[in-house]
């Protein structure tokens, strides 16, 4: 039979750094949000002292010298280019994987027996652990939504979960339906209010209550729930749209500061869209385009990467288009076009969010009143040039650690004795 595995980074920043660090290996450890305002990961050690992820910094500040914490800001090279290599290896073990955020992969797998897939699986987060460094969750289910849930089980054990439909069938009575993938605050809260507290409770309620109350997704979370798929990996990225938002320019320009002030105007066009559609991207790619009949045909190109989060804020998608322009950008190569492409775009409630819902909020607000002025005033009225978000980005990382695998200077140097 068919199953569905997601391999799940643990505590994804921070085992990076600790990749660098192996002395922190086994110590507390958090990571900061952007502009170090909030914790956006937190190792096993933190989350055992019971400060919840989203915090704002300044709230734990003394907790955490006292507890010894060791605190980064978010470097978002660094995670990146790990997730890259984690991804490249899954896929040249497992064939097709679906890339679901940028520490997270679903994939398929034939459940010939569950000692042979937890030997399997096994073997691959040994080796993702050898090679590069980064502790994996397995978790392989009969649904994604199962997935998800198995991965969680041995989180802290082996790290190889298989759930089966009949292991399932004896766990979901005391599994609370707050638990399961997709069911944030608001939704358990209305699933209380009908008295819907466990999985077994919501697997026999009535189904036309089920979707008169929570509508279709309510009747897909149920099938997901039962074991029979509702949503499938590969499905999900043949339906994705993606945005686009690309323009030749009159004449070409070997100017840095021209492109990426041109690409700025892009992510702006394009993010506004994902805001009045109410959804959000997680992958973003850019293309720094040559003159089709000249010499310079083979230069120029594109880049690619999967957003820390899936987002719809100008200000996050700037700052990731400017760090892929700095990738593909060649000095003296007169550029001809510039584009920007937003994809795996997903409605703006997706559960990932509820992490980072009191950071998000303030960056939201921001977004909808520049929206709000442009709709009334005209396009443009307000936009977030390059000296906002430059302003908004360069400064409080007081805690970055080195860009070890992506920038020549800050490759770890090895003292031989
Ligand atoms: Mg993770």
């Amino acid at each position: 039979m068919k199953y569905i595995g997601l391999a799940d980074c643990n505590n994804f920043f921070v085992s990076c750094e600790r990749v660098f660090r192996p002395d922190l290996w086994d110590k507390p450890v958090v990571v900061l949000s952007s502009n170090d305002g909030a914790i956006v990961a937190r190792s096993q050690e933190v989350k055992e002292l019971g400060v919840p992820m989203g915090v704002p910094y300044f709230k734990v500040r003394d907790e955490f010298e006292k507890a010894g914490v060791t605190i980064f800001s978010s470097n978002f090279d660094l995670y990146s280019d790990i997730s890259k290599r984690v991804m490249d290896t899954l896929r040249e073990e497992l064939g097709v994987i679906y890339q679901y955020s940028v520490d997270e992969s679903f994939f398929k797998m034939e459940l010939k027996s569950v000692a042979e897939a937890k030997v399997e699986l096994t073997r691959l987060k040994t080796l993702v652990q050898k090679n590069i460094g980064i502790p994996l969750s397995f978790g392989l289910a009969p649904t994604m939504t199962l997935a998800k849930y198995a991965s969680e089980l041995e989180k802290r054990g082996s790290g190889v979960s298989v759930l089966t439909l009949e292991g399932w069938e004896n766990q979901k009575n005391s599994v609370s339906m707050s638990e399961i993938w997709g069911v944030g605050g608001a939704t358990t809260k209305k699933m209380r209010e009908h008295n819907l507290i466990t999985v077994a409770d919501f697997l026999s309620a009535d189904n036309s209550r089920v979707e008169k109350i929570f509508g279709v997704n309510g009747t897909r979370l149920r099938s997901e729930l039962s074991g029979i798929p509702a949503k499938m990996p590969e499905g999900d990225e043949v339906k994705q749209k993606s945005i686009m938002s690309t323009r030749s320019f009159s004449k070409t320009t070997t100017s840095l500061a021209v492109l990426e002030e041109a690409l700025a105007y892009h992510t702006a066009r394009a993010s506004e869209e994902l805001r009045s559609s109410h959804t959000k991207a997680g992958k973003i790619s850019i293309l720094l385009g040559t003159n089709r009949y000249s010499e310079w045909v083979l230069q120029g190109g594109t880049a690619e990467s999967m957003l820390p989060y899936p987002t719809n804020d100008t200000i996050v998608l700037l700052r990731e288009v400017e760090r892929l322009a700095h990738t593909i950008y060649t000095k003296d190569v007169p550029y001809k076009k510039v584009g920007v492409v937003l994809s795996q775009i997903t409605a703006d409630d997706h559960m990932q969010l509820d992490l980072f819902s009191s950071q998000k909020e303030d960056d939201n607000k921001l977004m909808s009143v520049i929206d709000t002025v442009n709709k009334s005033l005209g396009r443009d009225s307000i936009t977030i040039g390059r000296a906002r978000y430059k302003e908004s980005w360069s400064h409080n990382h007081n805690f970055r650690s080195q860009r070890y695998t992506t920038s020549w200077n800050d490759i770890p140097r090895v003292n031989l004795k």
